[in-house]
């Protein structure tokens, strides 16, 4: 069988957070982070940035959306990282803000935090492992459904 993941993918952007990215994600991921990353260097400026509590609050204006402020609070303990615009919880990877917030900050690599271990490559690996046990066991989809839920 062939795989996709095998070869590193061209970098269309000069920030060490893409090579990360693509070291993590699965490839049809990667290009959508990438597109986040491409636009975070692009589109995006900040409007204004607080620190408070040890929660740097960035706030970011997005060149495609007027009349639009996003704001993303980036915790310096712990590197906890959100966004008013919810991308991350919606779809499990990060936006373009917080890509942005990120580069502000000199951080290049993506915080573990925002990881979603369903996106990672190691995770598709496990998954597909399972069903081609699965399949020649000739198992029932229950089965098959138990033992992809462990
Ligand atoms: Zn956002």
């Amino acid at each position: 069988m062939r795989n996709g993941d095998s070869e590193f993918p061209k970098m269309v952007t000069e920030m060490e957070i893409e090579k990360d990215a693509a070291s993590h994600y699965t490839r049809s991921i990667y290009y959508k982070v990438r597109k986040e990353i491409k636009a975070a260097c692009c589109h995006m400026s900040l409007d204004n940035l607080v620190t408070a509590d040890n929660v740097k609050k960035c706030m970011i204006r997005d060149k495609h959306v007027k009349d639009k402020v996003f704001e993303v609070d980036l915790s310096l303990s712990s590197n906890d990282i959100s966004c008013s615009c919810h991308l991350f919880t919606r779809v499990g990877y990060p936006c373009r803000h917080i890509f942005y917030c990120l580069s502000l900050s000199s951080i290049e690599q993506i915080p573990q935090q925002l990881l979603s271990k369903c996106w990672m490559k190691n995770a598709v690996e496990t998954y597909s492992t399972i069903d081609l046990v699965a399949e020649s066991n000739g198992s029932s989809d229950e089965e098959k459904r138990k033992s992809t839920s462990k």
